[in-house]
């Protein structure tokens, strides 16, 4: 089988290819121009070319399906080369707007939602991904393909300013070090020039891994899928809660290196009569006291053959205004890009089912 370029670091593929120089024009062929053919490489002699090719494959990725939804969100079924499956989810985060005269005010602004393993071995209760159980770890060539093959399709250019957050399908930390290398990759000026501060990893509180990703002190953004404030519950709904409780997560949280600028984002994926109540709020509001937090309120997005329900609005505001009135930001958010069940892992089954 044929090696994947976007596995290799620039500095890993300038000691497999001869002269070492011609690993910045490769990576500046596929990173910038976005060539998915090394016939398009016209500054490499054309030997090398024949030898790059019976080596290397920059596509390894096939799309499979892409859905748009009506509030500009795209999502896309990816195959990898065994079968499996991935989504990767672009979402428009602001619209292009213009001036009066016709001139672009600022452009679109960009998230793209990547994954890092097929299925995920967390197994939480509410999440479509677990349900498909655990098959694989991504390879960093296939995590940073996934960015590739988006921008590449949006024609988006390659110096465009984007953020990347590691929130499809899988657990990031549980797959660190490919995780981390597609991290470098996305970051270094040749590759995607995409600063670490643009980047983002959701995890469900592997607290080991935390302090391991925080020793990198990389300038990466944390986010914690935490859900619940009482160990109980969090039990029922991350069985992984056993193994690292939430107290454990927040001593790993307090020493982790955050940006200046930056909150450590806390994920609470809101289920009706589940984690609604006030008391729930009260309870979250002393659990991140002295740490520069920001807690995401995001609606449960219901799907088939779930018992969980989406929660109601009246709640959810309660619940924002009850910590914002005590000066802890606190946004809410909708799962983008509903109408095409962008929520982890709902494109996936659903072409599975049909
Ligand atoms: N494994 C990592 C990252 C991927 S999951 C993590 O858990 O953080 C990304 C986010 O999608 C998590 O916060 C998860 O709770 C959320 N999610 C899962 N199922 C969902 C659903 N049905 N509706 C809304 N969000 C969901
Ligand atoms: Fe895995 Fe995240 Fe889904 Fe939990 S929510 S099963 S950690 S992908």
């Amino acid at each position: 089988m044929k090696k994947i370029l976007q596995n290799y670091t620039k500095q890993e593929l300038s000691t497999m290819i001869k002269p070492a120089f011609r690993a910045k024009q490769i990576w500046n062929w596929s990173y910038h121009k976005y060539a998915s053919s090394f016939d398009e490489m016209l500054n490499l002699p054309k030997a090398l070319r024949a030898e790059l090719d019976a080596e290397f494959t920059l596509t390894p990725l096939k799309m499979l399906l892409v859905q748009d939804s009506r509030d500009g969100s795209r999502k896309y079924l990816f195959e990898l080369h065994d079968g499996h499956t991935v989504e990767v989810v672009l979402l428009l985060m602001r619209d292009k707007e213009y001036h009066e005269d016709g001139s672009v005010k600022h452009q679109e602004r960009y998230t793209v939602c990547i994954s890092s393993q097929v299925g995920c071995k967390v197994g939480c209760a509410f999440c479509l991904t677990a349900k498909g159980g655990f098959m694989r770890n991504l390879t960093t060539g296939e995590i940073v393909a996934q960015l590739l093959m988006v921008k590449k399709d949006n024609n988006i250019e390659a110096n465009r300013r984007l953020n990347i957050v590691f929130m499809g399908m899988g657990e990031p930390l549980d797959n660190l070090d490919n995780v981390v290398k597609a991290v470098e990759i996305f970051a270094d000026e040749d590759g995607m020039a995409i600063a670490t501060h643009r980047q983002t990893i959701s995890t469900s509180g592997l607290s080991a891994k935390i302090t391991k990703l925080g020793a990198m002190d990389l300038g990466i953004n944390l986010a914690i899928s935490l859900h619940a404030v009482d160990d109980d519950l969090r039990q029922t709904l991350m069985p992984i809660n056993k193994a690292y409780n939430i107290q454990s997560i927040i001593d790993a949280v307090k020493a982790f290196p955050i940006n200046a600028r930056k909150r450590v984002m806390f994920e609470y994926l809101v289920i009706k009569d589940v984690n609604d109540q006030m008391s729930a709020a009260k309870k979250l509001l002393k659990l991140l006291d002295g740490i520069k937090a920001k807690v995401n309120l995001i609606y449960f997005n219901p799907y088939g053959g779930t018992e969980f329900k989406r929660p109601q609005e009246r709640d959810m505001l309660r619940f924002q205004e009850y910590l914002t009135s005590r000066g802890l930001h606190c946004t809410i958010r909708e799962s983008k890009g509903l109408d095409i069940s962008a929520a982890c892992g709902q494109l996936r089954e659903q072409e599975k089912g049909e």
